[in-house]
């Protein structure tokens, strides 16, 4: 009998729907800083994982797991320094009131403790999520999921609403009147619920609208929405999987950006650096009343080795001033893609914020017909030619381009031409 390949063995035993970047599947054995190599020993720029947010393999992050996997690991019910330690240099880079966290280890939980948190505090059961949405793969998550098919029905208790953006609005618009028309769309949701007789727990948005194509939100949308939130007695919860750890090179976080404190705001993804770390940041006040409702713990998030990676990412993200890098070599590569916009028609619109762009692929710029087909062939022929992207939004079009924070104008320079060669060839 012929030998299986690796792809059939991983068909077998993890079920052919396992999905699989690209045309033709990755196979990756090592990755150091922006690079990945694959089994072959070819070298590929990676302008798509925001996991290692502080680079491929960091040797400041591993030798940090290292050490304390060597020391001690255990649950976390004892007494133990390291997660007080990274609690409180966590928890400093919040805006007040925001001093209290709960650790976790993965978005998904996160985000499935912020509902049951908000719940608990406001008393009710509604639900307003963005209509094209991704929080995480748990039941009550998938029940509101809107960007990924699932076989669980649209909640009852959940409300969608659709997120604004200046590239899609009617000609004329302006960006107040946007911000408007769509508040008046929460204020809706929430008359919807409310008509129901459900009262409304939690705005869930993240604060970048990434899973959504990093749509161009006109300013003040995001607070308009907070408030009506508010005044129906809900939270808001702020999912900082994506937009966290200085991704967008203005701020630590995302929704400071809004000029606006969330209630609870959840983390994930660059957290650990690829270590499973996640959890939540909220005010004392509702940790120690939910506290004394539910027994809550989680025996892995934020054991002492996650602990001790996630302090090594706030270091690396600190010494090498990834926050900075992520705002200057982000505005160069915005540049550069503003020049490939101006010489392929195929991009109808270039967005970005630090080191997260969108491209939005259009069949023609005055209908912006999605397009999808080309969007695929320009993904998987970037990955022919040593360039790691993705895509994402309704219409499969959009260009997804959020590379480590240790990208260098080096590499944004071999990304653009690569981008360019790729754009030309279809
Ligand atoms: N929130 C957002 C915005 C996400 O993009 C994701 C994952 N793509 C999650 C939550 C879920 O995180 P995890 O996969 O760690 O459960």
């Amino acid at each position: 009998m012929p030998e299986l390949s690796l792809l059939q063995r991983r068909q077998r035993v993890l079920g052919s729907q396992s999905p699989l970047f690209y045309d033709k599947p990755l196979h990756l054995v090592r990755g150091e800083g922006v690079w990945l190599y694959d089994a072959d020993g070819r070298r590929y720029l990676d302008v798509y994982n925001n996991v290692p947010c502080v680079g491929h393999c960091h040797p400041h992050v591993v030798a940090a797991m290292h050490r304390q996997a060597a020391t001690l690991n255990i649950h976390t019910r004892y007494l133990d320094e390291h997660i007080v330690r990274y609690a409180e240099r966590l928890t400093a880079t919040f805006d007040a009131p925001l001093d209290t966290v709960m650790f976790t280890c993965t978005g998904s939980e996160a985000n499935e403790l912020a509902l049951r948190l908000a719940r608990f505090a406001s008393g009710g059961t509604g639900i307003i999520v963005s209509s094209y949405n991704y929080h995480g793969n748990s039941a009550s998550l998938a029940e509101v999921t809107t960007a990924l098919p699932s076989p669980e029905p649209f909640a009852a208790h959940a409300r969608a609403v659709p997120i604004p953006c200046l590239y899609q609005a009617a000609p004329g618009t302006s960006e107040e009147q946007l911000a408007e028309q769509y508040a008046a769309k929460v204020a809706e949701a929430i008359a919807s619920l409310k008509a129901q007789g459900l009262r409304p727990a939690a705005l869930l948005i993240d604060t970048l609208f990434a899973n959504e194509g990093l749509p161009r939100v006109p300013a003040g949308f995001v607070n308009k929405a907070v408030a009506l939130i508010r005044e129906a007695g809900g939270l808001f919860i702020a999912d900082e999987v994506q937009s966290g750890f200085a991704r967008t090179g203005e701020h630590l976080w995302g929704h400071q950006a809004h000029a606006v404190v969330p209630d609870i705001v959840t983390l994930g993804k660059p957290m650990g650096n690829g270590y499973p770390l996640a959890g939540l940041v909220t005010r004392n006040e509702l940790v120690e009343a939910f506290g004394r409702s539910a027994l809550y713990f989680n025996t892995f998030g934020g054991s002492p080795v996650a602990a001790e990676v996630g302090m090594a990412v706030l270091d690396v993200i600190e010494n090498e001033q990834l926050l900075a890098n992520a705002r200057n070599v982000g505005a160069y590569v915005q540049q550069g893609l503003e020049r490939l916009a101006a010489k392929h028609a195929l991009i109808g619109d270039v967005r970005g914020k630090g080191l997260f762009f969108a491209a939005e692929l259009v069949r023609d710029r005055q209908t912006k017909e999605p397009a999808g087909l080309e969007a695929r062939r320009v993904v998987n022929d970037m990955r022919e030619r040593g360039v790691l992207i993705s895509k994402i939004g309704a219409g499969d079009n959009i260009l997804k381009l959020r590379p480590p924070l240790v990208f260098g104008r080096e590499h944004a320079e071999l990304f653009i031409d690569t981008l360019d060669a790729a754009l030309s060839a279809l």
